[in-house]
């Protein structure tokens, strides 16, 4: 975990011949398959049916829209080399559910080993910085044809990885949260499902956030609060009012000064808001 931070550039994991510069796909699933296909071809990927099934998976917790007509679909697979990365370009759009309901007209898949921790926020932190860039969306949605776009994104710089770099993070330790508490009161075959998810939601949170959640959950019986009319809904203490404006709307974590817990928006934030500037 010490040589993370050298640079890297997508080029080093996406292969031109990864590219579908016009995906047959009508919808979501038929997306993550086309693209899947593309992977299994080439042997960057030993179980296609296996990833694909954890592709879905991974939609139903939440999608994995981040807006702006793009998609990072993403599952930690063991894929025999580091990182699998396929793209698709959808000129008609799919339709991802991404919170701005807009239509998806590129797909970044992800595949990665669960071998290496660190390496899927590196990659995933890179991907989204530079694709919330208007100016090299438009790029890429330029692009004349397969050579083109590959030459675009080649150029996505990938980045150190931070640890709250990753997305979706709150309403995800909110989902885990809940799952926890049900597999109490569970019947044994409920029990098997909901720690499938458990492990699902774990493994795009971060360890040392996952300790801490553990932790909280062990001793109190829940970890995270919300915030209601700026006060913690865990201990009742009003929390500072500038933090209570960062939190709403917001689907990041903070930690509540009085009592701990992790403090998220009470409705439920979106995968990831549009920044207003
Ligand atoms: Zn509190």
């Amino acid at each position: 975990m010490d040589s993370v931070s050298k640079v890297l550039f997508l080029s080093e994991y996406l292969k031109p011949a990864s590219v579908v510069f016009d995906l047959k796909a009508k919808d979501k699933v038929q997306a993550l398959d086309e693209l899947c296909d593309v992977l299994a071809k080439q042997k960057h990927i030993a179980n296609k049916k296996l990833i694909l099934t954890r592709l879905i998976d991974r939609e139903r917790l939440e999608t994995t829209g981040i807006g702006d007509h793009v998609a990072l679909p993403h599952a930690r697979v063991d894929t025999g080399g580091e990182v699998a990365v396929a793209v698709g370009r959808s000129e008609k759009g799919i339709d991802f559910e991404s919170a701005d309901n807009k239509k998806v007209h590129l797909i970044i898949l992800v595949v990665w080993n669960p071998s290496i921790p660190g390496l899927f926020n590196h990659l995933f932190a890179g991907l989204a910085k530079f694709l919330r860039r208007p100016e090299f969306r438009h790029r890429a949605f330029q692009a004349k044809d397969k050579a083109d776009l590959y030459k675009v994104l080649s150029e996505i710089e990938l980045m150190l990885p931070l640890l709250d770099m990753t997305v979706s993070r709150a309403s995800l330790i909110k989902r885990l949260q809940e799952i926890e508490i049900k597999r109490n009161k569970a019947t044994r075959e409920q029990k098997k499902a909901l720690e499938k998810e458990s492990a699902h939601l774990r493994e795009e949170l971060d360890q040392a956030l996952l300790a801490r959640f553990d932790r909280l959950m062990q001793r109190y019986g829940f970890a995270v609060a919300d915030v209601a009319e700026g006060a913690c809904q865990g201990c009742n203490i009003n929390v500072a009012t500038g933090m209570s404006a960062a939190i709403e709307g917001s689907n990041d974590i903070y930690i509540c000064e009085n009592c701990g817990k992790f403090l998220v928006a009470a409705r439920a934030a979106k995968p990831v808001k549009k920044k207003k500037k």
